[in-house]
């Protein structure tokens, strides 16, 4: 990502083919002239084939296998995925690992085919409501990034997505505070395992909406989105890739 900030839509399982391609189209002629924020769409992996975006707009999977081919049934390799002309790949989010079960372990080996097929990865990490009630939010997320990136090298470039799970869909937003001292948490942490070299961004991921973007951009570390909802539909996701553009 060449542009300082990110908004990334995660479409999850929403949208034809067809609504995507028109849905993309309404997005890019509403921003022709966008100098900071890059924008990255999402769609199910059969939304991917006819989506034509160049920079500053970007397209990524929700998900990948790590293996490059074989037989593994109802996946999808990052091979695959580029020939499609996908850039990024949402990796460890928490619907897939409660619904899936992702472990760190999985999201290790994605992240370790990312690098070989020169795919950024978007590390989606987060702490449950009872995690921040017992005061393990900091624990939680330096063992979910530890662990996903073990023995990772070469690695040029990571976008972590600070998804708190008990703020996405929900309604509720994290406080700034909150949030400011995670972003700051994930960028020492990050820090210490990487040399200098690694291009860090942190997005904020939980119930970010037109009336709440602004105040959210402006905190400390937070360096653009990852969105669910507020992504589905073209004004609203509109409106807050403005915001983060004037921020
Ligand atoms: C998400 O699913 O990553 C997300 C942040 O969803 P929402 O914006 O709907 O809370």
């Amino acid at each position: 990502m060449k542009l300082e900030k990110i908004v990334a839509g995660n479409w999850k399982m929403n949208k034809t083919p067809d609504e995507g391609v028109l849905f993309v189209n309404d997005v890019k002629n509403a921003l022709s002239n966008l100098s900071s924020t890059s924008v990255v769409f999402s769609p199910p992996f059969t939304g991917l084939v006819d989506i034509y975006v160049e920079p500053p707009f970007h397209l990524s999977a929700q998900n990948c296998h790590w293996e490059e081919s074989g037989a593994y049934t109802g996946e999808i390799s990052l091979p695959i995925l580029k020939k499609c002309g996908v850039e990024l790949v949402i990796l460890g989010h928490s619907e897939r690992r409660t619904n899936f079960g992702e472990t760190d372990e999985i999201v290790n080996k994605k992240i370790n085919s990312t690098i070989h097929n020169n795919i950024v990865p978007i590390l989606c990490i987060g702490e449950s409501l009872e995690h921040r009630k017992n005061g393990e939010t900091e624990s939680i997320l330096e063992s979910q990034l530890k662990n996903s990136l073990k023995g990772i090298s070469g690695l040029r470039e990571i976008i972590v997505a600070y998804e708190p799970i008990w703020a996405i869909g929900s309604g509720l937003v994290a406080s700034n505070q909150q949030i400011q001292n995670a972003h700051e948490f994930i960028n020492e942490v990050l820090q210490k395992l990487f040399d200098e070299k690694l291009k860090i961004s942190v997005l904020y991921g939980g119930s970010v909406k037109p009336k709440n973007a602004e105040s959210l951009i402006n905190i400390k570390g937070v360096d653009g989105f990852l969105i669910g909802g507020a992504s589905l539909n073209a004004e609203s996701f509109i409106s807050i890739i403005k915001i983060v553009e004037k921020s």
